[in-house]
């Protein structure tokens, strides 16, 4: 089979079947190491906003997780003037119940098409592409082939499989990967950004393509496993090609990529760590520790990019030039 439709598979059971997030979970994301994260994302969207003309709007997250980053984003917004609706679109039954425990006036959607038409829609997703199936096309003596997945006598393994189109100049066993899935949420969501105006911020990691490279992954109890062992029960994932996304979200107007930890430092991420020790001394520490996780090259700050994909006739969004 090929590798989207095993992938979607696997992860389809693995996030329907639990809260795969936290310290005794699989991984921790960005808005689980801080509340800084999801306060600075809803300071971002509600400055753009008001820059707008503060219009009707929706806050839009594209898989919530826990929900903390939008508890946290809608808190920041509210001090900025912006109580905005709550949209999220969400397949798994196990985080929506998260989710409306933390979010109780929120509405869900299955995907982006039933979101509010008579609004702008102010729209997150944290490490939300990264989790959506990928294809993989690999270059062999006899031109590019399709990657798929085979049952071995109830081992997994790869295999090639039908002819498929690839570029033209590629070295021999190169593999490059598409997203189909993405392709079709950003091609329903970006027309109706940009008629009712909003943004899209996007925050993964990622590349800016094109590029070859098999980085589809496996993450269990916080540790890289093999993809073809027990899927269903890894968070699979693959890197997100940002310049794919932006292509994809025409007539959008993209912004970035910049690395996480340059887009945080220049929207005060300093400033409010500063602000947080002040007000809590006793959490200094976990403070200081959780604001280099999160802008440290080394840590998260360089390998998580953020891309903003906004309407033509709005502002440019903050943080994200050069
Ligand atoms: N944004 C959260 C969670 C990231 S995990 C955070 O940063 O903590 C990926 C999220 O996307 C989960 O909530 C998962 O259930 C959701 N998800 C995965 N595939 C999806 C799909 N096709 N449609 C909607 N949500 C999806």
């Amino acid at each position: 089979m090929p590798i989207d439709r095993w992938m979607d598979a696997a992860n389809s059971h693995y996030y329907a079947t639990r809260d795969p997030l936290g310290t005794s979970g699989d991984f921790t994301t960005a808005p689980e190491i801080s509340q800084m994260f999801g306060e600075l994302a809803g300071l971002w969207l509600a400055d753009l906003w008001d820059r707008t003309g503060r219009p009707p709007a929706a806050y839009v997250e594209l898989g919530p997780g826990r929900g903390t980053l939008a508890v946290d984003a809608l808190r920041a917004m509210r001090t900025a003037g912006l109580v905005p609706f709550v949209h999220l679109v969400e397949t798994s039954p196990a985080l929506r119940a998260a989710q409306a425990e933390r979010l109780p006036g929120a509405h869900w959607h299955t995907d982006v098409t039933t979101l509010p038409a008579d609004c702008a829609l102010l729209v997150v997703a944290n490490e939300f592409f990264d989790a959506l199936p990928i294809t993989q096309a690999i270059r062999t003596v006899d031109g590019w082939r399709e990657r798929v997945v085979i049952d071995n006598d109830g081992e997994f393994a790869f295999a090639i499989g039908d002819p498929v189109a690839g570029p033209k100049n590629a070295p021999d066993a190169a593999i490059v990967e598409n997203r189909p899935v993405a392709g079709a949420i950003l091609s329903a969501l970006a027309p109706r950004i940009a008629c009712q105006g909003g943004s899209l911020l996007t925050i993964d990691y990622g590349y800016p393509g094109p590029a070859f490279g098999d980085t589809l992954q496996a993450v269990r109890a916080h540790r890289f496993v093999d993809p073809l062992v027990t899927p269903g029960d890894t968070d699979l994932t693959a890197h997100v090609d940002f310049t794919a996304l932006a292509a994809a979200a025409a007539p959008l107007v993209a912004s970035g990529p910049v690395d996480q930890g340059e887009w945080l430092l220049r929207l005060g991420i300093a400033t409010r760590a500063a602000a947080l020790a002040r007000a809590t001394p006793d959490q200094g520490e976990t403070i200081a520790a959780a604001y280099r996780r999160l802008t440290a090259p080394d840590a998260m700050g360089h390998l998580f990019k953020v891309l903003a994909l906004t309407a033509p006739s709005w502002p440019e969004p903050a943080g994200l030039r050069g």
